[in-house]
């Protein structure tokens, strides 16, 4: 049978209709539907980073781990235990699924020389090994011992810190004692969590 668009809208609602007037109970079947989505997903709990808000979301994943199974976000929602936004999330939050899956998204470090115009592709080692050249340079040269009123102060005021919402409490710990040891007074992180 050549059964076109229309004529399945046609059957599915006589169907709906026929079921209401004999009194089926489709509940079940729309509750079987919702499940069957992320029944056999794994759930991974996170924070939305758009926002300082740092809402909780839950994110689906289909894939057992296998070795040649590649594990896919199926689905991203509110975290309804979550005690900031009780399983609620803004539009941005709620579109969270296509930053995940999306074919811009970065998965290498960029850099962007001195007077270029082009961001450049480097690997994580060259990124960190500049990054640690960097930081060392800057605070070698602007460590600051003693304030004007000759107090000691032993601290960096040339270097910056800002964490992301998604970043957990024990890395925020290490960023901390990190920076603390290096001379560091401006710390930030964007949640207000
Ligand atoms: S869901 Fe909306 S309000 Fe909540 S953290 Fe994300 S962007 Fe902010």
């Amino acid at each position: 049978m050549d059964a076109s668009r229309r004529d399945f809208l046609k059957v599915a609602t006589v169907g709906g209709t026929a079921a209401a007037l004999f009194g089926f109970d489709l509940k079940p079947a729309y509750a079987e539907l919702r499940r069957l989505k992320i029944a056999r997903a794994s759930e991974t709990r996170s924070t939305c980073p758009y926002c300082s808000v740092s809402c909780g979301v839950i994110i689906y994943t289909l894939g057992d781990g296998a070795k040649n199974v590649t594990k896919q976000v199926v689905h991203v929602e509110g975290d309804p235990d979550h005690p900031i936004n009780r399983g609620t999330l803004c539009p941005k939050g709620a579109s969270l699924q296509q930053d995940i899956l999306n074919e811009r998204r970065l998965l290498k470090p960029q850099v962007r020389r001195p007077g270029g115009t082009d961001w450049e592709d480097i690997s994580w080692e060259q990124a960190i090994g500049e990054i640690a050249q960097k930081v060392k340079k800057t605070r070698d040269d602007t460590f600051i011992e003693t304030d004007a009123a000759g107090n000691k102060v032993n601290r960096c005021e040339s270097i910056a810190f800002t964490g992301g919402c998604t970043d957990t409490n024990e890395f925020n710990y290490l960023v901390v004692k990190a920076m603390r040891a290096l001379g560091v007074v401006h710390i930030e992180n964007q949640a207000r969590v």
